[in-house]
């Protein structure tokens, strides 16, 4: 599989703004953001001048597929997944991206960063109401359950996790956590105001329409 090779702090650099890539770094005054706020590159300090409609809708596009650590044919399916769904698509789409379950897993606060999330469900780590799932795309459902498999409680990076998860408090008000348990529970849908970076993904619908 394709593998974007660009430093993640570029990434951001080049979005403007925090994409949250690399779990506590992205908290701490070395974050990149911080220390150099412009885009990478000799021309970086140079103000854009908004290039065209087409140029906005791309970078939009990438900021978001980023944001959420998905490649071009993964970020186009959940697009094709959504676009018919009765209500505005573009919203549609940052829910879908939000109930992935890699996402969810981070959301939580069993990992890290997004990218961790992936490597943990990859490795079987999770159940979902009951069910091994290693897909870190796998769509959540209200109601659903999200556990760590028992056996997995006992390796010392999860033990580790047991104390950030009780002192975990900004799990978003649609998910509920009992870091006793090491469980959460999705509680509704989530909506594009739960995204947390800015984004506007009706961009993204009108660069597909072309
Ligand atoms: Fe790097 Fe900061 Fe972006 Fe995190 S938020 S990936 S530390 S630039």
């Amino acid at each position: 599989m394709p593998n974007n090779i660009d430093s993640k702090c570029k990434l951001c650099r080049r979005a403007g703004e925090k994409l949250f890539l690399k779990g506590d770094r992205c908290l701490s005054p070395k974050c990149a953001m911080v220390r150099r706020p412009y885009a990478p590159g000799i021309h970086g300090h140079t103000p854009s001048r908004g290039g065209s409609e087409f140029g906005r809708q791309l970078a939009m596009k990438q900021k978001i597929k980023r944001l959420y650590g998905v490649m071009e044919r993964q970020f186009r399916h959940h697009f094709d997944e959504v676009r018919n769904i009765p209500g505005v698509t573009g919203d549609q789409l940052l829910s879908r991206l939000e109930r992935r379950l890699d996402n969810v897993i981070y959301r939580l606060g069993f990992a890290a960063s997004r990218a961790q999330a992936k490597q943990l469900v990859s490795h079987k780590m999770f159940l979902v109401n009951g069910v091994r799932m290693n897909i870190p795309s796998y769509e959540i459902r209200v109601n659903d359950i999200i556990s760590l498999k028992q056996i997995k409680k006992e390796k010392q990076f999860f033990k580790d996790q047991e104390e950030l998860l009780k002192n975990k408090k900004d799990v978003p008000h649609w998910l509920s956590l009992d870091a006793e348990k090491q469980t959460g529970k999705v509680l509704a849908m989530p909506g594009r105001e739960d995204v947390g970076v800015r984004v506007d993904a009706q961009m993204v619908v009108e660069y597909y329409s072309k």
